[in-house]
């Protein structure tokens, strides 16, 4: 038995691990193709204020497969991040929020919306990133008021000083910047007081567990007080009830993103969900 057991330590064949690399592989592929056929879509969430109003939107990125059907992003952005394909792709979805936005700044209802866009890390740490928006924009007709880039702590893994120039040369530009799925990182309250940030997002996992969870409900309301004491929006994300609703306004965050509200959908019938 202590032999055998030997044995599967040094056992290099691994049929589950190699599955995994064939499944890497077959995914990345399959993403190259994605791209030149234009399978990816922008789906949009609605991100509502304090009195219900639709502020903007989130635009979520989806791959429409023809046997799959449509898959969520969480199935191949670590993928694409690691074959740097997210950069190409993530372009792609700079460009396409762009067109979405220069749409509806010309309809009196849509025309102060914000969109806000996910950059992957590796999308950001890209030199030209500056010079792919301000491409973007001009080239769309879209305000930069109206961008807004989500980035997640991740992206302060390189040169943070560099990170950090960024940031300001973008909002210098008119865009703002959130810090999205905030709490579930490393060492965030120093990230809130060091970067140049206009919004914070409190991850999903901390409004999901709101009121059963009285440490949670803590974590929330610390955020939103160090969020109105460096004069950041906080908005929450996950929003499923009115319940939570209530008691994140009472812990006075004022800006929602949730199923409650609306769940992600496409362009046009977000037109439907919004008030
Ligand atoms: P995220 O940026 O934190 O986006 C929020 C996720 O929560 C979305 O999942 C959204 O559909 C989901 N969600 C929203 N409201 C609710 C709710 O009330 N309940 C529950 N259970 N879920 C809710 P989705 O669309 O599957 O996206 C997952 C993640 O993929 C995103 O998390 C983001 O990190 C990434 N992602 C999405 N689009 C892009 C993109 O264009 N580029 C990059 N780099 N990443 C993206
Ligand atoms: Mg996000
Ligand atoms: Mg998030
Ligand atoms: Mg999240």
């Amino acid at each position: 038995h202590q032999a055998k057991q030997q044995n599967q330590k040094i056992c290099f064949f691994d049929p589950e691990a190699e599955r995994l690399v064939q499944q890497y592989f077959e995914t990345q592929l399959a993403l190259e193709k994605a791209l030149s056929s234009q399978a990816f879509e922008l789906h949009y969430q609605i991100q509502c204020n304090e009195k219900g109003q639709t502020t903007g939107a989130e635009a979520l990125l989806r791959w429409r497969d023809p046997v799959k059907g449509l898959i969520p992003p969480d199935q191949f952005i670590p993928i694409a991040e690691r074959s740097r394909l997210i950069l190409p792709i993530g372009h792609w979805v700079l460009q396409e929020a762009c067109r979405q936005l220069s749409l509806w700044q010309k309809h009196p209802t849509s025309e102060a919306w914000q969109l806000a866009i996910n950059v992957s890390a590796v999308q950001f740490q890209q030199d030209d990133f500056v010079n792919q928006v301000a491409h973007c924009l001009a080239e769309t007709g879209a305000r930069s008021q109206r961008l807004k880039l989500e980035l997640t702590e991740a992206v302060m893994i390189a040169d943070q000083e560099k990170i950090i120039a960024k940031m300001t040369q973008l909002q210098a530009m008119g865009l703002s910047i959130s810090l999205d799925d905030f709490g579930t990182g490393f060492s965030s309250l120093s990230y809130l007081r060091h970067l140049p940030l206009n919004q914070v997002k409190i991850d999903r996992s901390f409004v999901q567990n709101l009121q059963a969870d009285s440490s949670d409900a803590a974590i929330v309301k610390s955020v939103v007080t160090l969020g109105q004491a460096f004069n950041l929006d906080v908005i929450a994300e996950g929003v499923e009830t009115s319940e939570q609703v209530a008691l994140l306004r009472t812990m006075g965050c004022n800006h929602f993103q949730g199923y409650y509200f609306g769940r992600p959908v496409t362009a046009d019938k977000l037109v439907t969900q919004t008030t």
